[in-house]
C-alpha cells in the first residue's frame, strides 16, 4: 500500500494519538462512575480519526473507501457512549438496562452492515469519486438514504445526552454546575463540528473535523477530569454512599420483589449472589410479617427485634417510592443496628429501677426515723417533743378559728411501788397498757403523747373540757379495772387525770399544760381521780367511777 503524507493525515494522527492517550488515561481511573463510559469514547475517536487519518494517507479508491468504511467502527457508537457518560454521571444510570442498551445499539448495528455492504446497494454511500487535488489523492462521496437516517438518529441522541447534561446543570449546585458545564461545551462543540462537517463538506475541503472537534472535546473533559474532579464526587458518590454505608438499603417493588439491595442489607437477609427480582418473603422467611406490613403501611418507622439473633435490633424507616405522576412503586427499606443503643437503654432503665427502688427504701426509712424522732418507743404514743410542737400549732389554729382545746394529764399512782414490787419490767407492761388504753379512747384527731416518766398527756381540738372530762373517766375506770397484778395483796394501779382547756383556764401551752399539771396535782390528793382546772369539789368526777 502506497502511503502520501497529506496535511490532514498529520492533523487527524495528532488527533487519534490526543484521543488514544485520553483513553489510557481514563481507563487508569475506572473504577469511577462514568469514567469506563468516557475512556470507551476517547477510544472510539481515536480509532475514528485514526481510520481517517489513513484513508487520507492513501491514493487508492478502494483503500481509501475501506479506511472511510472503518471509521465507523469508531464513530457508530460515539453517540450511545456519550449518552452512557451523561447518563452516568448525572445519577441517572437507573435507565440504562440491558434492554435500553439493545434497543439503542439496534440502530449502529444494521447501520454497521449497511456500510459494509454499500457496494451492493449504495444506500450509505451513493457514490465515491477520487481526485487529485494539489498533487495529493483526494476521497470524495455522496451520501445515500440510510446515512442521513443514521445521522438524524445519532443526532437524536446526543440531543438527549445534552438535554440530560443540560437538566443536571440548571439543577445542580454551583460546584458541579461548573464541571458539568465543561461537559455540556465538550458535548456541543463536536454536535456543531459534525453539522458543519456534513452540511457544508465544501468549504473544509473534504476534511471530516468532527474527529479532530472530539480531540478538542477530549481536552476538554479531561481538564474537567483531572483539574475540576469530575467523577471523583460526583454523582457517583451517592451510589458508592449506598454500597459501602453500613445501614442497610432495601427496595422493594409493589409486590415484594427486590428491585436493589445493598451489602449491608444483604448480610441482614444472610443473601447474596444476585437476587434482584426475587420476592423477599421468599428470600428470608422470618420477616414476611413485615414484609407485607411494609407493603400496606406506606410509610412507618419503627424498631425490630431479629428474628434469628435476640441480641440484635434495627431501627427501621419505610418510605414509599412514589414516581411523577404519584403510582406508588414500591417501598424504601433503610434499616441500622441500635443493638448498641438498645443495650444502653435496657442498662439504663434498670439503673433507674433501682436508683427508684433506693429512693423509695430512702423514704421508708426516713419516714421511719421521722417516725422515731416524734413517738415514744415504749408505747408507740408521740413523745413531749411533738406534743410541744403541735400543742402550739393547734392553740393558733384554734384562737384563728374560735374553738377550744382540751389537755388532759394523766399520772400513774404510786407507780414507784409497782416497779419496786414487781420490778421495772412489770412496770414497763402497765406503761405499755396504758398506752393502749389511751389509744383506744382517743380520736384521730386528738395527740396522745407519753409526757414522760409515768405521765401521759392527751391534746383534743374542738373538745370542751365537759367531753374531756368524760374521755378521761373511761380511761381512768378502763384502767383501774385492769387485774394486772394477782394475789390477795397485789396492787391495783389507778390514775390522777388533771384537765384544763383552751381558752377556758388559759391563753397558751404553758398556762394550758401546767393549769392540767395542777389539775392532775389536785387530783393527786384523792387518787384515781379527774379534776379540772380551778375546780374545788374533788366529789363530782370521783362519784362517776365505777367499780
Ligand atoms: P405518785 O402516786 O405520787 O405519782 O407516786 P409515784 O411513785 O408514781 O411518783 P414518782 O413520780 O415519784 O415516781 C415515778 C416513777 O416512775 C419513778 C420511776 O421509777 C418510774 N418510771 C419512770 N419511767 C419509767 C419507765 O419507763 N419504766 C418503768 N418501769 N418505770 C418508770
Ligand atoms: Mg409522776
Ligand atoms: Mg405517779
Amino acid at each position: 500500500m502506497q502511503i502520501t503524507a497529506h496535511p490532514y493525515t498529520l492533523l487527524l494522527l495528532s488527533s487519534a494519538l490526543v484521543s488514544g492517550v485520553m483513553a489510557f488515561l481514563i481507563w487508569g481511573r475506572r473504577t469511577l462512575k462514568g469514567a469506563l463510559a468516557l475512556a470507551a469514547l476517547m477510544f472510539e475517536l481515536a480509532v475514528w480519526a485514526g481510520a481517517s487519518a489513513m484513508m487520507w494517507s492513501s491514493p487508492i479508491l478502494d483503500t481509501q473507501v475501506f479506511w472511510l468504511n472503518a471509521t465507523y467502527f469508531g464513530a457508530l457508537t460515539v453517540p450511545i457512549t456519550f449518552f452512557v457518560f451523561a447518563m452516568q454521571i448525572t445519577d441517572n444510570d437507573r435507565w440504562l438496562t440491558k434492554r435500553s442498551l439493545l434497543l439503542l445499539g439496534i440502530e449502529p448495528l444494521i447501520t454497521f452492515f449497511v456500510i459494509w455492504t454499500n457496494q451492493f446497494h449504495y444506500l450509505f454511500h451513493a457514490n465515491y469519486k477520487m481526485t487529485y487535488v494539489n498533487n495529493f489523492p483526494e476521497l470524495s462521496w455522496t451520501h445515500g438514504p440510510w446515512f442521513w437516517l443514521n445521522s438524524l438518529y445519532s443526532y437524536a441522541v446526543i440531543l438527549v445526552s445534552i438535554t440530560v447534561l443540560l437538566r443536571a446543570f440548571m439543577r445542580a449546585g454551583p460546584y458541579f454546575r461548573m464541571q458539568l458545564g465543561t461537559v455540556l461545551i465538550g458535548g456541543i462543540l463536536p454536535l456543531a463540528a459534525n453539522i458543519y462537517a456534513i452540511f457544508l463538506p465544501n468549504s473544509l475541503k473534504g476534511l471530516d473535523i468532527t474527529p479532530l472537534s472530539f480531540a478538542v472535546s477530549g481536552l476538554i473533559f479531561a481538564h474537567a477530569l483531572f483539574r475540576q474532579g469530575l467523577l471523583d464526587i460526583l454523582p457517583i458518590a451517592r451510589s458508592v454512599l449506598i454500597e459501602k454505608i453500613t445501614d442497610g438499603v432495601l427496595v422493594l417493588d409493589m409486590n415484594g420483589r427486590v428491585l436493589d439491595i445493598n451489602p449491608a442489607a444483604q448480610r441482614v437477609f444472610s443473601v447474596n449472589g444476585s437476587v434482584h427480582g426475587k420476592d423477599i418473603r421468599i428470600l428470608y422467611p422470618q420477616w414476611t410479617d413485615l414484609i407485607d406490613r411494609f407493603l400496606k403501611e406506606k410509610e412507618m418507622r419503627c424498631e425490630i427485634r431479629s428474628r434469628t439473633d435476640e441480641s440484635i435490633f434495627y431501627d427501621l424507616i419505610v418510605a414509599p417510592l412514589v414516581d411523577n405522576r404519584g403510582r406508588d412503586n414500591g417501598r424504601l427499606i433503610t434499616f441500622r443496628d441500635v443493638s448498641e443503643k438498645k443495650r444502653f437503654e435496657t442498662e439504663l432503665e434498670k439503673m433507674n429501677e433501682r436508683l427508684r427502688l433506693q429512693l423509695h427504701k430512702i423514704s421508708l426509712l426516713r419516714d421511719a426515723l421521722r417516725e422515731q424522732t416524734i413517738r415514744d418507743p415504749l408505747t408507740g404514743l408521740f413523745n413531749r417533743r411533738y406534743l410541744t410542737e403541735t400543742l402550739e400549732r393547734e392553740l393558733s389554729l384554734a384562737k384563728r378559728k374560735g374553738y377550744s382545746v382540751s389537755v388532759i394529764m394523766i399520772d400513774i399512782d404510786r407507780f414507784k411501788r409497782v416497779n419496786d414490787t414487781y420490778g421495772h419490767k412489770a412496770g414497763d407492761q402497765v406503761l405499755k397498757a396504758l398506752g393502749k388504753i389511751i389509744q383506744s379512747r382517743v380520736r384521730s384527731s386528738d395527740i396522745p403523747c407519753r409526757f414522760g416518766g409515768e405521765e401521759f398527756v392527751i391534746v383534743m381540738p374542738e373538745t370542751t373540757v365537759e367531753i374531756a372530762v368524760q374521755r378521761a373517766n373511761q380511761i381512768r375506770s378502763k384502767f383501774r379495772s385492769m387485774k394486772f397484778f394477782s394475789g390477795g395483796d397485789a396492787i391495783i394501779p389507778t390514775l390522777s387525770i388533771g384537765v384544763a382547756a383552751f381558752p377556758t383556764h388559759g391563753n397558751n401551752l404553758e398556762e394550758i399544760v401546767q393549769g392540767a399539771d395542777q389539775a392532775m396535782y389536785n387530783a393527786k390528793a384523792l387518787r384515781n381521780t379527774v379534776m379540772v382546772y380551778g375546780e374545788k369539789s374533788l366529789k363530782r368526777h370521783k362519784d362517776m367511777i365505777v367499780g
